[in-house]
């Protein structure tokens, strides 16, 4: 084929993209008032990071994953005596858990790689700083946005019951019951969405 025909017809080109701009003006457009009205997002929106301190281990992965190095634990070792045991246990306390939102880059690799669900993503977009530093958000205030975090999506009324669902039902249905219990998804352990209080 010649150049001529990989060009097509003259002036193919300046039409097609004058039809473009004809689509394109004659679109109706859509403003979005904000910050009058507030948009609507997705519920699964990656706004900001929200901390359930209290499921923290201090694991350090979240912290070793982020490729921006943007969150900063420290934490201390606090004897814990157990009635019974031989000799007393250990357990990390956290002191500090900050993530500099001035670095982050809302991967969600955090999120991903925690293993005790301490962080989850909330819709929240609302903290914007004069002071760059003041992007830096300490436990209390990565704390206070569990409040704003989404119920999650209800389970799959046809899927497989977890293994803590069908270890409950076999607890509930009494010894002898192990089989049935493998194959049934009993409505009164069925995990709810969370609630406010359950944060
Ligand atoms: S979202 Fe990504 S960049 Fe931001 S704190 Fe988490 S791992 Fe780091
Ligand atoms: S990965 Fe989760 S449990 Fe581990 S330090 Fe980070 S937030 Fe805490």
């Amino acid at each position: 084929m010649t150049d001529d025909g990989e060009r097509g017809l003259p002036g193919k080109g300046l039409i097609n993209g004058l039809a473009v701009t004809l689509r394109t003006m004659t679109r109706k457009t859509t403003t979005q008032q904000y910050p009058d009205v507030e948009p609507e997002l997705p519920p699964r929106s990656r706004g900001v990071i929200a901390l359930l301190e209290e499921n923290c281990t201090v694991c350090m992965l979240c912290a070793r994953e982020c490729p921006d190095w943007c969150i900063y634990i420290d934490s201390h070792k606090e004897e814990v005596v157990v009635p019974g045991a031989a000799r007393a246990r250990q357990r990390n306390v956290l002191d500090r858990f900050d993530i500099d939102y001035a670095l982050c880059m809302y991967c969600g690799i955090c999120v991903e790689v925690c293993p005790f669900d301490a962080l989850h993503w909330t819709p929240e977009f609302e903290y914007a700083e004069t002071d760059v530093l003041s992007l830096l958000h300490d436990k209390d205030r990565l704390g206070e946005w569990m409040r704003t975090v989404p119920p999650p999506p209800a389970h799959d009324v046809l899927g497989e019951p977890s293994k803590e669902e069908a270890t409950a039902a076999r607890k509930a249905a009494g010894p002898g019951a192990a089989t049935a219990a493998k194959t049934a998804r009993p409505a009164a352990v069925r995990r709810e969405p969370r609630q406010e209080s359950d944060k």
